[in-house]
């Protein structure tokens, strides 16, 4: 029998003791504050420059993971070191790949100062941005977090079954308290 040791990443030691750790900071620092989640677009100008011609993403896993990387590497930089949402106690996170081959990570943030009920609105908004307070981020919304269009307007949408749109779309709008 060969035993992988714990510095050989991937190994089951190696992931038991990731696992230890990750147990370990519920124990100490108590819930984690953030739950985030960064899923890769393959649509990125980094993965699409380096396609050779007549190649897509799903042909080149290697590109998309090491874009995915640095980029996750440089939203941890931006959480962790420039204290978006204020000093950070500790952090983890794992990437996990679908099937089609795109990553994504979840990951999860302590802070010094928990985010109280009364200041989650601040760093969590479930509505579109306005276009003339921020453009390119109304336009990034728009684009890739807009349901449809299906149904009638677009029979051919890969949510229609039998007709119909799987996940219930068009719903009503609801209301701004
Ligand atoms: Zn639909």
């Amino acid at each position: 029998m060969i035993i992988l040791p714990s510095s050989y990443i991937g190994s089951p030691r190696h992931m038991q003791e990731y696992a230890q750790d990750a147990m370990a900071y519920v124990r100490y620092y108590g819930r984690p504050d953030l739950f985030i989640t960064f899923t890769c677009n393959p649509a990125w100008d980094e993965i699409q420059q380096l396609l050779l011609p007549g190649q897509s993403q799903v042909d080149r896993h290697d590109i998309t993971a090491r874009v995915f990387r640095q980029k996750l590497k440089s939203l941890m930089d931006f959480i962790v070191k420039y204290e978006v949402f204020g000093s950070v106690r500790c952090w983890m996170y794992s990437v996990e790949w679908q099937k089609r081959g795109l990553p994504h990570a979840h990951i999860l943030i302590w802070l010094y100062n928990k985010i109280t009920s009364d200041e989650i609105d601040d760093v969590i908004s479930a509505e579109i941005p306005r276009d003339d307070v921020d453009k390119d981020l109304h336009a990034v919304i728009m684009k890739n977090m807009i349901h449809g269009p299906c149904g009638t307007l677009n029979p051919n949408s890969p949510c229609m079954v039998d007709g119909k749109c799987s996940k219930k779309y068009p719903r009503a709008f609801t209301a701004i308290r």
